[in-house]
C-alpha cells in the first residue's frame, strides 16, 4: 500500500534507462514522466478502518507513524505481543483540498475505531476462560503457588479440575497482575452440583441447607415439583472456589481394637448373676492411610491398610442359667467357708445354741437355705444378726456379722449372700454364729449341713 507512486516512478527510469538511446522513445517517456508529476500532485489517501473510511489525508507518513505510536504504546502497556482487531487500508484517490479531513480529527477518529488484542497466557479451568497473564511462566508461577498454599507436607498436589494454559489474544483489560490472578481463582463461583434427595427432604429444607431459594432450584431442575422422592437426583448450585487444589498425605498412626464381649452359660450361678471369667483386652493396630483435602478441608479418608500390632482378647462373661428359687429345699449348705471353732452344745459351762465357723473379717455369708428374712439387725449377744424362715419349721440364725445385705422381708435363695463375717455382740474374733431352730428351739446344725 502506498506504493503504487514509487511503481510509477520506477517504471519512469526504466523507460529511461531502455530507450535512452531512442530520442523519440525518451521523449514519449519524459511527457508520460511529467504528466505523470502533475497527475500525482492531485493524489492523496483515503484511509478506511474495517472498510470504513474514517478520513482523507496527505500526509500519510504522519499517519502511518500516528499509528506506529499507538500500537508501541499499547505495548509497552501491556508488556506482551499486541495485535490490532482490525484491518488499515490506505487507499490512494484523486480528491480536491477541500475534501482532505484535518490530521487531528484522523487521530481521533483512529483512537476510536482501533482496539488491540494483546497475547496472553489464558487459565482455562474445565474449559472456561477465568483469568489470563501476559505469560506462560507467570500463569504455571499462579498455579504453583496456588498449589504450594496447601501442599505444606502432601504427598500428592493436584488440582480437581481440568486446568490448562492457554496461548490466547485477549483484550488487554483482561489482562491482571500476579496477585489479581490467584485471588481470581480462588474466587467462590457458583456451580452445578447434583444431589441425591434423602429421606424426609422437602424443596425448602434442601434449599435451606444449600444457602439457595426454591425458585432457584426449580429453575435448575425444570418441571420438578415438591413430591420429591428419596433416592432422586436433582441440581443445585453451589460456591465453590474456581479451582479447587486436591492434596493427598499418606499418614500412618497407632488405633485401638476393641474385643468383643462372649457369654458363657453356668448352672451353678443364679439367672440375675454373672461372673467375668477373662477381662477383655483392647487390641493395637497400625492404620496407613490417605487423607484427601480440598483447598486444605480434608473431605475423605482411604485406609489402605492395616497392620495387627495386638490382638484384642475376648472378655468372657459366664451367666447364671440356675432359675431362683427361694423355696426351702428341706437341706442346709454351709453358710461360710472357714473352719467350725465351736460345736453345738456343752462349752464352759454354758449351752452354744449353734455353731461358729471362724472366717476372715468381710467374708461373704450365705443364706444356707430359701426362705424370708424375719430378722436384719442388732441383737444383745448375736451383734448384727439375720434371722431367715426357711417355711418348713425350721429358721436359721446368722450372728456376729460386720454387715447386713437383705433386710426384712427379702425373699433369699439358698447359696444367696446376706452378710459379711465380722465379730459384732459378744465374739472375740470373726466368725460366723450359725442357728438351726425347729420349731423354736435350737438344735444341732451339723446332721443336716452339706458340704458345699
Ligand atoms: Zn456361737
Amino acid at each position: 500500500m502506498g506504493k503504487v507512486g514509487d511503481k510509477s516512478y520506477k517504471f519512469f527510469l526504466g523507460l529511461l534507462k531502455t530507450y535512452k538511446n531512442n530520442i523519440i522513445a525518451f521523449v514519449v517517456a519524459l511527457s508520460i514522466g511529467l504528466s505523470f508529476i502533475v497527475y500525482e500532485e492531485g493524489f492523496a489517501y483515503k484511509i478506511t478502518v474495517d472498510g470504513e473510511t474514517i478520513g482523507i489525508t496527505k500526509n500519510i507518513d504522519e499517519v502511518k507513524s500516528f499509528i506506529e505510536e499507538l500500537h508501541k504504546k499499547e505495548k509497552q502497556k501491556t508488556g506482551t505481543d499486541i495485535v490490532l482487531n482490525q484491518q488499515i487500508k490506505f487507499e490512494r484517490v484523486r480528491v480536491s483540498n477541500k475534501e482532505l479531513t484535518d490530521v487531528h480529527k484522523i487521530y481521533a477518529n483512529l483512537e476510536n475505531a482501533m482496539s488491540f488484542s494483546c497475547k496472553a497466557a489464558a487459565i482455562i479451568v474445565d474449559g472456561k476462560f477465568v483469568t489470563a497473564l501476559k505469560n506462560e511462566e507467570e500463569a504455571n508461577k499462579v498455579l504453583e503457588m496456588l498449589k504450594n498454599k496447601y501442599a505444606r507436607d502432601s504427598d500428592r498436589t493436584y488440582f480437581k479440575e481440568d486446568v490448562k494454559i492457554e496461548e490466547k489474544y485477549i483484550p488487554p483489560k483482561y489482562l491482571v497482575s500476579f496477585e489479581e490472578a490467584l485471588k481470581i481463582l480462588q474466587q467462590p463461583v457458583k456451580k452445578a452440583v447434583t444431589y441425591t434427595v434423602k429421606e424426609n427432604d422437602s424443596l425448602w429444607s434442601i434449599a435451606r441447607a444449600h444457602d439457595m431459594y426454591i425458585d432457584d432450584i426449580l429453575k435448575l431442575n425444570p418441571g420438578l415439583t415438591e413430591n420429591l422422592k428419596p433416592g432422586q437426583v436433582i441440581y443445585l448450585s453451589s460456591a465453590v472456589p474456581n479451582v479447587t487444589v486436591v492434596t493427598e498425605k499418606r499418614i500412618v498412626y497407632k488405633e485401638k481394637i476393641p474385643f468383643e464381649t462372649k457369654l458363657t452359660k453356668d448352672d451353678k450361678l443364679y439367672t440375675n448373676q454373672s461372673k467375668v471369667l477373662v477381662e477383655g483386652k483392647k487390641g493395637l493396630k497400625e492404620v496407613t492411610a490417605v487423607v484427601v483435602s480440598y483447598n486444605g478441608v480434608e473431605v475423605s479418608k482411604e485406609v489402605k491398610s492395616e497392620n495387627i500390632l495386638e490382638k484384642p482378647i475376648n472378655k468372657i462373661v459366664a451367666v447364671g442359667s440356675r432359675r431362683i428359687s427361694y423355696v426351702a429345699t428341706g437341706s442346709f449348705n454351709y453358710p461360710a467357708r472357714g473352719t467350725i471353732t465351736s460345736r453345738f452344745g456343752q462349752r464352759w459351762g454354758r449351752f452354744h445354741t449353734g455353731v461358729d465357723i471362724a472366717a476372715p473379717q468381710g467374708s461373704p455369708i450365705y443364706a444356707a437355705d430359701g426362705g424370708t428374712v424375719i430378722f436384719s439387725g442388732w441383737e444383745s449377744g448375736y451383734g448384727y444378726l439375720v434371722k431367715i424362715d426357711h417355711h418348713n419349721g425350721y429358721v436359721t440364725y446368722y450372728g456376729h456379722a460386720s454387715k447386713l445385705l437383705v433386710k426384712k422381708g427379702d425373699k433369699v435363695a439358698k447359696g444367696q449372700k446376706i452378710a459379711l463375717v465380722g465379730s459384732t455382740g459378744r465374739a472375740t474374733g470373726p466368725h460366723l454364729h450359725f442357728e438351726v431352730r425347729k420349731n423354736g428351739v435350737p438344735i444341732d446344725p451339723m446332721p443336716f449341713l452339706n458340704r458345699r
